[in-house]
């Protein structure tokens, strides 16, 4: 349990008193204590003390987590769930087969879905790279379109390399991440200071190499001053668990959306708000919990007839087979001239 020893103190500071099971939405659907933060946080402390042993029910019970962090909301004890659960995913030895799919797609193919790497180098002006990401480009074509029209329009031409996965989904089911340093490689070796992407998952990775700025695309654009021509129809602002918990960007998306003509929000939003359960890793090893939270999130949209508007593509991906969706970049598209 080597790297569970490091979160020894974490582990040995919470309480047992349960208050993080109140809005955890894997314990909601699963129904068991180890579908919870604390029934987790539990798992790891026996691993950890060897007071349990690691079987198939104990692998499947830690990895079956978004990792959303919604129950460090109700921690009086500021307990870092999401971290110790996925500290506890390293010291595993056994892999859920989704997971070891998705791994060796990383390393043989540069991107987590198993697809042929397409080029994806091209040519710009100045020192700012942009980031599609693997979901832009083998998934969701239309969003890597999107932010690129975008970035056109404020006559901005941006260096793209040939993409390789971050290896985000790496790090979130337990793995060692040696995807970093070789993409930080390629864009040091293009000469970037500035790295803007509309994937949250992919600022949180890179933002680990300290050769240059990264930057999410809302908080570059909420900068930029943009003369927006307001859309029609009711929005509905979702906040990516990346994005929101993880990285704390609340405001630049809704100052954008509050200038392309306004939105609505969820009733639980912000740090409180509902995870999709569109983290790769989950959604591949467990579809259907992924599909039932995707529907709780869609539910109050369709009940409000707004659509959905995310700013992370792992989100729009998993969402759109679910319902009307945009991620904001499509917004901020059809909103600038
Ligand atoms: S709320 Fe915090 S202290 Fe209480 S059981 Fe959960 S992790 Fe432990
Ligand atoms: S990170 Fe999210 S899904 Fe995982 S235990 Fe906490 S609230 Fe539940």
């Amino acid at each position: 349990m080597k790297h569970l020893e490091d979160m020894k103190h974490e582990l040995m500071c919470c309480t047992g008193c349960g208050y993080c099971k109140q809005h955890c939405q894997t314990l909601d659907i699963g129904g068991t204590e180890t579908d919870s933060g604390r029934g987790r946080v539990f798992l790891a402390y026996g691993l950890l003390t060897g007071e349990i042993t690691e079987d198939q029910s104990v692998v499947e019970a830690l990895q079956r987590c978004p990792l959303c962090g919604r129950c460090e909301q109700d921690c009086p004890s500021t307990i870092p769930i999401s971290d110790i659960i996925q500290t506890a995913r390293r010291d595993l030895t056994a892999v859920l087969p989704a997971h070891r799919k998705m791994a060796d797609d990383i390393l043989d193919k540069g991107n987590p879905f198993g697809e042929q790497p397409v080029p994806t180098a091209r040519p710009g002006e100045g020192e700012i790279a942009f980031f599609a990401g693997c979901v832009s480009t083998y998934q969701t074509p239309e969003l890597k379109e999107a932010a690129l029209s975008v970035l056109e329009k404020l006559d901005l031409e941006p260096v793209m390399v040939d993409e390789i996965c971050c290896g985000s989904p790496l790090e979130n089911m337990g793995r060692d991440n040696g995807q970093p340093p070789l993409l930080a490689e390629r864009l040091a070796e293009a000469g970037m200071q500035t790295v803007l992407t509309a994937c949250p998952s992919a600022v949180l990775t890179l933002r680990e190499t300290p050769r240059f700025t990264v930057q999410h695309l809302t908080a570059f654009l909420a900068e930029q001053n943009l003369e927006l021509v307001p859309l029609d129809g009711v929005l509905m602002y979702h906040d990516s668990s990346v994005l929101g918990r993880k990285l704390g960007i609340y405001d630049p998306p809704r100052q954008l959306l509050q200038q392309a003509g306004g939105f609505r929000e969820f009733t639980e939003n912000r740090k409180l708000a509902l995870c999709c359960g569109g983290d790769l890793a989950f959604q591949a090893a467990f579809p259907d919990m992924a599909g039932e939270m995707a529907r709780q999130v869609m539910d109050e949209a369709r009940e409000q007839g707004a659509v959905v508007v995310t700013a992370d593509p792992h989100c729009y991906r998993h969402l759109k087979g679910h319902g009307e969706v945009l991620d904001i970049i499509q917004v901020m598209d059809r909103c600038l001239q």
